[in-house]
């Protein structure tokens, strides 16, 4: 039996059953950002496959991605235990440079710091502490171009490995140096990341719900790290807001999307929490075509230059205005 034959309830035995258990011993310490009543559920892509019954699909190359990923969680889960019990909670200048310049050397393509409020916490989930440093990685766009195929599945899950990895990592970096950490692995995180991302300065929520960045338009992962450090420096103003101005004008996400999942007005809840798709028509189709990443592909911003883009914009408003 080669490694893509095995069934997927057996993986989940062998991974989802025990991140699930040390997930909920997290969830059980008095200490860290808990979720609320208003906090969304996470949707567990794994269970789901399993109860309807999907094929998973067939994808060898991925599967070492898929459970280094797996291994990933566990460690981030784990390594809570090693934290110092009196940790440091301030960082110099020169120390978040150097911080900066390490996340770098592991991979990382952009980094932003932001304050994660518990309405952001999974339902019946919780991080350790609520001060982030947000984490953004490319995915390649000659994959993603491909996608819906076995090369854009390969590399979605390749990155999720490279910057699971990478964040697990950082909590090591800082932990050894006094700090308290956590890492937010980046498949199967505990809290909503592309809120996170914004709130960090690092893009702006697009019409699909991703995160769309400059360098990469939405063709990039997140994860985060939760740490004791208290003045990691907060974004005061997000240049990126426009992005909602040119979605409203562009909606080619929702009209290219098969199962037409992606609402073409969100729906804003009373806490702030936008939701952008429909789960139950999207999962089916995601969940069948190797994940997907339409709305990845045919994003404006993941093909042309975002100073372009925003020029169209300020052109736009300028002849109105005119
Ligand atoms: S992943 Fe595919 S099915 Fe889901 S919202 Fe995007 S385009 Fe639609
Ligand atoms: S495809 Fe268009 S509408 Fe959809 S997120 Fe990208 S820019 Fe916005």
């Amino acid at each position: 039996m080669n490694l893509a034959e095995i069934p997927m309830s057996v993986m989940q035995k062998l991974g989802i059953d025990r991140m699930w258990a040390l997930e909920d011993a997290l969830a059980a310490r008095p200490d860290g950002l808990h979720a609320t009543a208003d906090s969304p559920e996470r949707f567990e892509i794994m269970t789901e496959i399993i109860k309807r019954g999907y094929k998973r699909p067939d994808s060898l190359r991925a599967m070492p991605h898929m459970a280094a990923s797996v291994i990933g969680i566990l460690r981030s889960l784990q390594t809570v235990d090693k934290n110092p019990a009196q940790p440091r909670t301030h960082i110099s200048e020169a120390g978040l440079a150097k911080l900066e310049a390490y996340a770098r050397s592991v991979g990382i393509d952009d980094i932003g710091y932001a304050r994660l409020s518990p309405e952001l916490v999974f339902k019946n989930k919780a991080v350790l502490h609520e001060n982030a440093i947000v984490l953004t990685m490319e995915m390649d766009k000659g994959r993603i171009d491909t996608s819906p195929s076995e090369q854009s599945f390969i590399e979605v899950h390749e990155t999720y490995h490279h910057l699971g990895r990478a964040a697990n990592q950082i909590a090591g970096w800082l932990r050894k140096r006094g700090y308290s950490t956590h890492a937010g692995p980046a498949l199967m995180g505990l809290a909503l990341y592309p809120p996170l991302g914004q709130q960090a300065g690092l893009g702006w929520r697009g019409l699909h719900g991703l995160l769309i960045t400059p360098r990469f338009g939405p063709r990039v992962r997140l994860a985060a790290v939760f740490t004791s450090i208290e003045n990691l420096p907060p974004c005061s103003e997000n240049p990126h807001g426009w992005i909602e101005e040119y979605c409203n004008l562009c909606h080619r996400c929702a009209k290219e999307c098969p199962p037409q999942a992606i609402l073409e007005q969100p729906i804003v809840h009373a806490n702030g929490r936008v939701t952008c798709t429909e789960t139950d028509k999207c999962f089916p189709y995601f969940a069948q075509n190797y994940g997907c990443s339409i709305c990845i592909r045919v994003c404006p911003f993941q093909e042309q230059d975002y100073a372009t883009l925003k020029s169209h914009i300020s052109k736009r408003q300028h002849r109105v205005t005119d």
